[in-house]
């Protein structure tokens, strides 16, 4: 079945994820959430640190580690009609080198130390579009001036520690976007920069999101960053989904007293 216009990209039902500790106990990072998320809109997914953000992504992802992870066995992560909780390693390869990217807290933490910035988006696009190294090459250097770096011919042959921590979190976006992906998952992506950076690098995803048309799961935990990005918000505490809506229905009418408390604590 070929999903309509209405249908969402990812459906995520009844996510129930445990970790092992090491002498067997079990602690539930997740209690069972749903949450759909829809072509080319963003979903802001809000929540104090422990709340399960990450988790929720990681596991979109596949990304938990399985043995110390326990997933509910009724638990679905739908992509289109696919469960990705039960595709095949090269299925999920493809998903995550083309239909889905990932963009973290640390860029530093996803970048390679000893490789050029180049070399590493080169690397990405060829994966992806199957590219030579030249058309890889004249591909990064679009890419980079996507992203708004300056002098990018230059910024090609740098090491990512020779680059500033918005410049590297923009060299992520650039391998993000060249692998051209249908959802955009975004974990806290401004969090370790300045205010002002802050600012840049989410007018940045915002216009990224509006030119290609992509899904964006934006993670954070500041409800004050998502008004003017999101379309929808849905608000996480320990584990559960506690509401969701509209950006307008959640910043105007909240009905959870959670909801409510992050309203108040925004600046
Ligand atoms: P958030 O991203 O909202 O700050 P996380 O999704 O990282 O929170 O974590 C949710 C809960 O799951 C936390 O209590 C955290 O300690 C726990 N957790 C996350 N990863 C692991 C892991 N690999 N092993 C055990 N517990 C984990
Ligand atoms: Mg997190």
């Amino acid at each position: 079945m070929r999903p309509t216009m209405n249908s969402p990209l990812i459906s995520i039902r009844n996510l129930k994820v445990q970790f092992r500790g090491e002498a067997g106990q079990l602690t539930t990072a997740l209690k069972g959430i749903n949450l759909d998320i829809h072509p080319g809109k963003v979903l802001a997914l809000v929540g104090e640190s422990g709340s399960g953000k990450s988790v929720t992504s990681m596991a979109i992802m596949r990304l938990l580690p399985p043995d110390q992870t326990l997933i509910a066995e009724d638990s679905q992560i739908l992509f289109e009609d696919q469960d990705l909780l039960k595709a095949s390693r090269p299925i999920l390869q493809q998903l995550r080198g083309s239909d889905i990217a990932m963009i973290f807290q640390e860029p530093m933490s996803s970048l390679n130390p000893v490789f050029t910035v180049g070399e590493q988006i080169m690397e990405a696009v060829m994966l992806h579009a199957k590219l030579g190294r030249r058309a890889a090459r004249a591909r990064a250097l679009e890419l980079l001036q996507e992203v708004g770096i300056p002098e990018p011919e230059l910024k090609l042959r740098c090491y990512p520690h020779e680059l500033s921590g918005g410049q590297q979190q923009r060299v992520m976006i650039a391998m993000a976007i060249g692998c051209e992906p249908r959802l955009l998952i975004a974990d806290e992506p401004t969090t370790a920069l300045d205010v002002t950076v802050q600012k840049q690098i989410l007018q940045l995803l915002a216009e990224l999101q509006r030119k290609h048309n992509m899904a964006v799961l934006f993670i954070t935990h500041d409800l004050g960053l998502v008004g003017e990005f999101a379309d929808e918000v849905a608000v996480m505490r320990h584990g559960e989904i506690r509401e969701r809506g509209s950006v307008q229905q959640i910043f105007e009418h909240p009905a959870d007293p959670y909801t409510k408390a992050l309203l108040q604590c925004r600046p």
